[in-house]
């Protein structure tokens, strides 16, 4: 006997890392990337972007997409469902915001402010001016601003030394490595988020029939561990079972 309402309710994931994956070196979208994403996206998968960057700098390249994307930030710290998705797929009519770490930037700030006084050197966003972080990060000054709009992250540009983390982690801070940089943070990362997001589904009676994950960094290893069908873009990182490919064409849909 078929189930057609449990049939309706099948659904399909997409998680995307966003640096040197979705988007280049240069911090544009990559053509190929914005081919198979509106391809997945008429193939009924949700797509997911999975970042250490801010809800801000996320919001800025769902729009270049131009289709509702849900949103787990700064590593896997929160969970942003936009309020057209919310109602689709919770019966919710705002915004969901899950917050998943309990530490605040404004925290972490504080620690590093104290670190300062014996590594100098030490760059990171609270103490740069947004001169210096278009300098470090290679950001256009307007993404520049995006970027330091952060709420419960910060990323160490310079002076990252083995005596920092010693101090970081005695203050209950965990380090994440990305493509780029050194990001500090709660104890969260891209896999816990997605199991989140994935539970919620489930409990909304969701059937998960793909969850396609895609990243190049260390930090995407829990996000890549947590999906079905894993792909590793570049040369940065191995993982058994995962799909190697250099372009998101290789993407089977
Ligand atoms: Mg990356």
């Amino acid at each position: 006997m078929p189930k057609p309402s449990l049939y309706l309710k099948e659904l399909n994931l997409f998680f995307t890392d966003l640096d040197e994956t979705l988007i280049d070196k240069n911090y544009n979208i990559r053509d190929d990337a914005k081919e198979r994403i509106s391809a997945a996206f008429q193939k009924k998968f949700i797509i997911v972007f999975a970042s250490s960057k801010t809800l801000a700098e996320e919001i800025y390249y769902a729009k270049q997409l131009n289709i509702p994307v849900i949103y787990i930030v700064e590593n896997g710290s929160a969970i942003y469902i936009p309020a057209e998705l919310s109602r689709k797929f919770f019966q919710d009519k705002t915004r969901k915001e899950i917050k998943l770490s309990p530490i605040k930037k404004e925290f972490i700030v504080s620690v590093l402010r104290k670190i300062e006084k014996d590594y100098p050197d030490i760059k990171y966003y609270s103490n740069s001016t947004l001169e210096e972080i278009s300098l470090f990060t290679g950001l256009p000054t307007h993404l520049a601003e995006l970027a330091r709009k952060r709420e419960f992250t910060e990323t160490i540009f310079r002076g990252y030394a083995s005596g920092v983390e010693k101090i970081l982690v005695a203050n209950g801070l965990y380090a994440q490595k990305g493509s780029k940089f050194t990001t500090i943070g709660g104890n969260v990362d891209k896999g816990k988020a997605a199991r989140f997001l994935i539970k919620l589904f489930t409990r909304f009676n969701y059937s998960l029939k793909r969850i396609i994950g895609i990243g190049d960094g260390e930090n995407d290893i829990p996000l890549l561990k947590t999906v079905n069908e894993p792909y590793i873009i570049g040369n940065k990182i191995n993982l058994k079972d995962a799909k190697k490919v250099y372009s998101f064409s290789e993407i089977e849909l």
